[in-house]
């Protein structure tokens, strides 16, 4: 019965020939009433997954969106295809928001958008109480999440929701998918009898790629330039800082670039979206601000030129390329400093040793993924659950790297970062450390009287590429860290004994020299 309803709403509406993945089998969940919780990857069609239920059953379908800025969009698509849309939030005037109500209240809505906070205030819960509501949809739902990279604490209100109307049927979707989160999404929301549709998180046409940084801005013009001229694309980097000048270059190389950060005003910021969802060719380079819910099919490539925090997040960002299905590109540059500055941030965070111990983790897992010698998408996916074959679209797949035996190498560092602590009571930074093991003679060596120690001129036989490529990996595994004090000074840990000892064997992925010199990220 449902299916034909829905089936007839979703060609007769939006206009198209049939469902996709789980679509029908969710919609047809909540049509007859149940509760579901929606893994499916940006893209992948959650929208419908709410819309279609609500213009079926019987009421007005309230959708829960952090995504203020995009309400707008939002309805305005939906009206455009006949459906009676409208949502409530802080932008509003007063007097519009009073006609919405009204309208809701006469049931001429299908669909109404509420900002969570909004929804959570006396007076929207009682005008709720005084409509008919055909389902609750909470989107973004990993904004519940309190080790997430999204936490919106109004989010942790939505649970009363079931208490208030426990005949409602909820619909809480996302795009972030461990099982972790999937469960914390559950529990909080109390969605004890809801059932789980987990899509494939698999986006083949995205062909993944890390590169060693070196010049990360040259690397970045190259790649868009050979690869994605004139296209779109969205760059991601840390700090606001980095998110200007990298614009600023981008545009004085005569790329049409435009920088989006939450330091920006919000007009800007909202200009800035709105060019770059309407024209073509527009590089945004943007903190993590931006992105969540932009629905732009032909974004050819997401680079990140700082590294991740967490492969969550960065699966996330790199899942706004290539919506459309055709080819994309994501790349990500990161290098030595990457590791110096992530651990860093790790040990200066505030909050307690639990959750730096967390942040340690997710940092752990985004370092495997950029270090492995294993094919990146059954890296990714593994981390979402999800077993693969090796895919034959990502670097590795496509240029295997080799591997080498580099415990001498590493003996040599954590040797040199040991003496330089135990004889002289001095911490130094990776140059340092790499201008020591490669006997180069400095300001800095000869003040220090450093050409003295007996480590001194040992690594000759490797270039200054690969002995950063030494040192990240080292750190990326644990086996060096960034010493508390900061300065991104070099200690050992744990860990480094068993090397030093030589009781433990490490293989290490080779460098590729060539990139290097000529400041390219070869053809990759
Ligand atoms: P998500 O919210 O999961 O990121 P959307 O709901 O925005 O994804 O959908 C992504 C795109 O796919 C949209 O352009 C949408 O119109 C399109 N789409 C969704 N479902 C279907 C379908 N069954 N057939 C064709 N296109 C679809």
């Amino acid at each position: 019965m449902s299916d034909a309803r829905a089936l007839g709403v979703l060609q007769r509406v939006f206009g198209y020939e049939s469902f996709r993945g789980d679509q029908q089998a969710i919609v047809e969940q909540v049509i007859d009433g149940g509760d579901a919780l929606v893994l499916m990857p940006t893209g992948g069609g959650k929208s419908l997954c709410y819309q279609i239920p609500s213009l079926v059953r019987e009421g007005t379908g309230i959708v829960v969106s952090p995504l203020i800025a995009l309400m707008q969009d939002q309805v305005d698509a939906l009206t455009e295809l006949g459906v009676r849309a409208a949502f409530l939030n802080s932008t509003q005037d007063w007097r519009v928001a009073r006609d919405v109500e009204q309208a809701f209240l006469a049931g001429e809505l299908d669909l109404l958008y509420v900002a969570p906070e909004r929804l959570l205030t006396d007076r929207c819960l009682q005008l709720l109480e005084r409509g008919r509501i055909a389902l609750f949809a909470i989107d973004e739902a990993h904004c519940v999440s309190q080790w997430g990279h999204d936490f919106r604490p109004e989010y942790l209100g939505l649970s009363m929701l079931h208490e208030r109307w426990p005949d409602v049927p909820r619909i809480a979707l996302t795009a972030t998918a461990t099982a972790d989160t999937r469960t914390e999404i559950a529990q909080r929301l109390s969605l004890d009898d809801a059932r789980h549709f987990v899509s494939s998180f698999d986006r083949p046409n995205i062909r993944y790629r890390i590169v060693e940084k070196n010049e990360v801005r040259k690397q970045l013009l190259e790649m868009i330039r050979t690869e994605h001229d004139g296209e779109s694309g969205v760059v991601y980097g840390l700090s606001r800082a980095r998110v200007e000048e990298t614009a600023e270059f981008l545009c004085n190389q005569g790329i049409d670039a435009m920088p989006y950060h939450a330091g920006l005003s919000p007009q800007v910021r909202a200009a800035n979206q709105s060019r770059f969802l309407r024209e073509d060719g527009v590089v945004m380079v943007a903190t993590i601000a931006f992105g969540m819910g932009i629905d732009k099919p032909d974004v050819r490539f997401v680079a990140h030129i700082d590294l991740p925090k967490s492969v969550e997040g960065y699966y996330q960002e790199t899942g706004r390329a290539g919506r459309d299905g055709l080819p994309a590109t994501a790349w990500l540059a990161y290098g030595l400093q990457d590791v110096v500055q992530q651990r860093r941030m790790i040990d200066e965070s505030p909050g307690d040793e639990s959750y730096r111990r967390r942040l340690g983790q997710q940092l752990d897992a985004m370092l495997g993924l950029c270090e492995t010698v294993e094919c990146r998408r059954v890296r990714l996916l593994a981390y979402f659950g999800q077993q693969i074959t090796a895919c034959g679209n990502c670097d590795v797949c496509l240029e295997p790297p080799q591997a080498w035996d580099g415990t001498v190498a590493a003996q040599k560092v954590l040797s040199a970062v040991y003496r330089l602590w135990k004889e002289r009571g001095q911490r130094y930074g990776a140059g340092h450390i790499i201008d020591i093991l490669r006997g180069k003679v400095t300001d800095r060596t000869k003040q220090h009287g450093h050409e003295t120690l007996s480590v001194f001129g040992v690594g000759e036989d490797l270039s200054d590429t690969a002995w950063r490529g030494v040192l990240r990996q080292l750190l990326a595994q644990g086996l060096l860290t960034v010493d508390n004090e900061g300065f991104g000074t070099l200690a050992l840990t744990e860990g480094s004994r068993a090397v030093l000892k030589g009781e433990r064997q490490l293989m290490l992925r080779r460098e590729s020299e060539k990139k290097t010199k000529s400041g390219k990220t070869g053809s990759g």
